[in-house]
């Protein structure tokens, strides 16, 4: 390589100093060395060669090699993870088997706990089934003895009154045989006068005595027992009159044991009188059989005897009067078998008029003491039995009339907790059928059953409806107001009161709550003016009392102030005073309403207040509608606030008696009105059917109650679902032709009796109302100074 660098350098020295020098070399010796240098770079590639084959040889060997350790450090690795993965998973599997064994085990003891519980379900039904199967027999057992009781009751009732039947005929027979007897005793006694004496007529005649005067004891024995029935009546009518004594527990449950007892003891009496007669006709057919045995000997052994014919008229004589006496037994036996038969069965005997001569003749003959006997046997047994009926007949009046006088109690003690509880009352009145309606000769369907109910013959069957108090058509108004007045004592005590009718036009609606045209009859509203100033009367030492009124139409919908005229003298007090108020339903705090823009009168007596109330009237809007003629086309709402100042403390009540005259439910149809007047009957029919929505929403207690409907539901917001104590008065007509109406009013009542009140006092302390009077003061433009706080 020198060489062939000292070539090139030479090449390159030749290059740059040709010019300067030149070797010159021969071309062999360049030749040779040419092939030398190749020859020797032939060797020292071969050698390159074999030493890059050595170093790829050698790489290769040590890329194995690391590749090998590399290999063998990541499956170590490897291998190490995975076996502390495996320990993992080993100790997992460990722990999971664990918990599913103990799963299991749980699984186990669940399923073997559910087993059991199946039985025990199982078991507990069976004996369920069993039990009521247990129970069911017991039921039908109470009900097969109940109406067996009742069966052997409605028998015993049959024929007691039966009996009670033949006992009425035995009684007419034995007067019979008195009034025969006293006249036969009259004809011997005038006999006697004329001085026939005879010795045997003397004997036949104190014979003929001893019968009447066991019929004239058995009719004495009898009066003094009707008597005495009479008077034990009556006292137990008085009795029942008198006025029981208020007692802590209620009637009912006193009366109730009696009357169970009582039934008890009817029960057992009947059982008794039955087995009795029972009794009586066993031994009857023994004595009957016996009778006839005796009787059929005796005939054989007579006919046996007159064969031999060797009788002495003596012997003849004594075999005939014992036949005649057995053939008495055996006829004193059958008589006695058809009357116990006949009692029995509950009919009166059955005798043709031959059987009826015979038994007279029998009556008649006094001379046969045997026939006697058997009737005054028959006749005492007759008397017995009477008297056994009366007791019975009595007891049984006793226990309908303690079961209804605790059907009475039971219901008033019902409608006191009703009331105390706040529940809306609701009286029902049936008005009395009218001319037009007994000319078109409806019936009548409506009926009072007692105080408190009243069935309506519906089209589909009659239908019972309950009121806290029913008012027939008979009821007068001071009865009316007699269970309406003890409102007023709530009034002035500080509640509010509402008391409204109810009902179609020509029901009596304004007669109950105003009266009649001319005031005869007078209604609640004239009488609850009196009322409250008497009751102010007799409280005037302790109270000081300040009465107030409003009194309001709803016409078509709008509020109409009655103490201001509608017709000419508005025009002039509006000349006068500007444009008539517009009167706005309003609440105030306690949620009692008040109309807002309407005059407030105060009265001083009844008669200022009632006068104020006339006035009222004469203002309102009346139609002739074809239903009634003084049919009200419009609600009427009166309303009296009576603020009472406590005298001691200076407290301050203040009491509303709200009263409501409701217009007509009818439907418009029925009623031939027009135009104007059909307005006015859809107006009518809105704000009642606003009514009767508010009552729905309230008897179904939802959370909204839609008062705001109608301006009559905001008028009333206070009385139905509100703090007032409310009384609905359900007016009905008793016809046929009014049905419909009855029905729905009906149904409508019963509705609001669902409704409950929550009726509170308004009363302020005295320091209330003091601030109150600061109040007013301020605000009519006083300074503070001058309130005396
Ligand atoms: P409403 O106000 O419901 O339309 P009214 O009170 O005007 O009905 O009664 C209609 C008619 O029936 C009136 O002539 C009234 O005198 C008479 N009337 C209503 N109820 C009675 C009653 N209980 N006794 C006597 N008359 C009655
Ligand atoms: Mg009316």
């Amino acid at each position: 390589s020198s060489e062939l660098q000292l070539g090139v350098s030479s090449d390159v020295r030749e290059a740059g100093s040709s010019q300067e020098l030149k070797i010159y070399i021969p071309f062999e010796s360049a030749e040779l060395c040419v092939t030398q240098i190749a020859e020797d770079m032939k060797a020292m590639k071969k050698r390159h060669l074999q030493t890059v084959q050595e170093l790829e040889e050698n790489f290769h060997i040590t890329a194995r090699e690391a590749q090998e350790w590399i290999m063998q450090k990541v499956r170590s690795h490897y291998q190490n993870k995975m076996n502390t993965l495996r320990t993992f998973l080993d100790l997992y599997q460990d722990r999971v088997e664990k918990k599913k064994a103990d799963w299991e085990k749980k699984v186990a003891e669940l399923t073997a706990q559910n087993k059991q519980l199946l039985e025990e379900q199982r078991a507990e039904r069976r004996r369920w089934k069993e039990e009521t199967l247990q129970w069911q027999k017991e039921k039908n057992k109470m009900l097969d003895l109940f109406s067996s009781r009742l069966d052997v009751l409605h028998c015993h009732q049959a024929s007691t009154l039966q009996e009670l039947q033949m006992a009425r005929q035995e009684i007419g027979q034995v007067q019979e045989i008195l009034t025969v007897s006293s006249s036969q005793e009259q004809q011997e006694a005038a006999e006697e006068e004329e001085g026939s004496d005879n010795k045997e007529q003397t004997v036949a005649c104190s014979v003929s005595d001893q019968p009447l005067e066991g019929a004239n004891a058995r009719l004495e024995g009898l009066k003094e027992s009707l008597y005495q029935k009479e008077r034990e009546i009556s006292e137990l009518l008085e009795a029942e009159r008198s006025p029981i004594p208020p007692v802590p527990q209620p009637h009912c449950s006193v009366l109730l044991p009696t009357v169970i007892t009582k039934a008890h003891e009817i029960c057992s009496a009947v059982a008794e009188s039955r087995a009795l007669l029972k009794q009586m006709i066993e031994d009857n057919q023994v004595a009957l059989a016996e009778a006839r045995d005796k009787l059929r000997l005796h005939l054989q052994s007579t006919k046996d005897e007159s064969n031999d014919k060797e009788k002495t008229p003596n012997q003849e004589g004594s075999d005939e009067s014992s036949l005649s006496f057995l053939q008495e037994t055996v006829r004193e036996h059958e008589v006695c078998q058809i009357a116990l038969d006949c009692i029995k069965s509950g009919e009166s005997p059955v005798m043709n008029d031959y059987e009826m001569s015979e038994m007279e003749d029998i009556l008649r003959q006094e001379t046969l003491p045997t026939t006697q006997r058997t009737v005054k046997g028959v006749g005492q047994q007759l008397l017995l039995l009477q008297d056994q009926l009366k007791r019975e007949k009595e007891e049984r009046k006793k226990i309908i009339e303690n079961y209804t006088s605790e059907r009475a109690m039971r219901k008033k003690y019902y409608n006191m907790v009703e009331e105390m509880k706040g529940k809306i009352r609701v009286f029902c009145r049936i008005r009395p059928v009218n001319r037009s309606e007994a000319t078109q000769g409806g019936a009548v369907v409506v009926d009072k059953l007692d105080d408190y109910s009243i069935t309506v013959e519906a089209p589909r069957g009659p239908r019972e409806f309950q009121f806290d108090k029913v008012f027939s058509a008979r009821a007068s108004q001071e009865e009316l107001f007699q269970d309406v007045n003890r409102l007023m004592q709530s009034v002035i005590d500080g509640y509010n009161v509402c008391i409204f009718a109810y009902g179609q036009t020509g029901s009596g609606k304004t007669f109950t709550m105003v009266g009649d045209k001319d005031q005869k009859n007078p209604g609640i509203m004239p009488r609850s003016f009196s009322a409250i100033f008497d009751i102010m009367r007799e409280n005037s030492s302790k109270f000081d009392f300040k009465v107030s009124a409003y009194m309001l139409e709803l016409y078509n919908d709008r509020l109409q102030d009655l103490f201001v005229s509608q017709a000419g003298e508005a025009h002039s007090q509006t000349q006068s005073h500007g444009p008539t108020k517009r009167v706005e339903i309003k609440r105030n705090r306690k949620g009692v309403v008040f109309a807002q823009g309407a005059e407030t009168k105060e009265a001083s007596s009844a008669q200022e207040l009632y006068a104020l109330f006339q006035q009222a009237c004469a203002n309102r809007h009346i139609s002739a509608t074809r239903m009634n003629v003084e049919s009200s086309r419009s609600h009427l709402i009166v309303g009296i606030m009576v603020e009472s100042r406590n005298l001691t403390n200076g407290s301050v009540n203040t009491g509303k008696l709200s009263l409501v005259d409701l217009a007509g439910s009818e439907r418009a149809a029925k009623t031939g009105a027009k135009d104007h007047q059909l307005k006015e009957a859809n107006s009518i029919n809105k704000s009642l059917s606003a009514l009767g929505n508010v009552i729905s929403a309230l008897s179904a207690e939802l959370p909204h109650v839609p008062y705001r409907n109608s301006k009559l539901t905001q008028v009333m917001q206070d009385s139905l679902g509100g703090n007032a104590k409310t009384l609905m008065i359900v007016n009905i007509s008793p016809s046929e032709y009014n049905i419909d109406e009855t029905l729905t009013s009906l149904i409508y009542a019963t509705r609001v009796k669902a409704i409950t009140n929550n009726a509170q006092r308004n009363v302020d302390s005295k320091e209330i109302v003091q601030l109150k009077e600061v109040i007013m003061k301020l605000k009519s433009g006083q300074t503070v100074e001058e309130v005396d706080v």
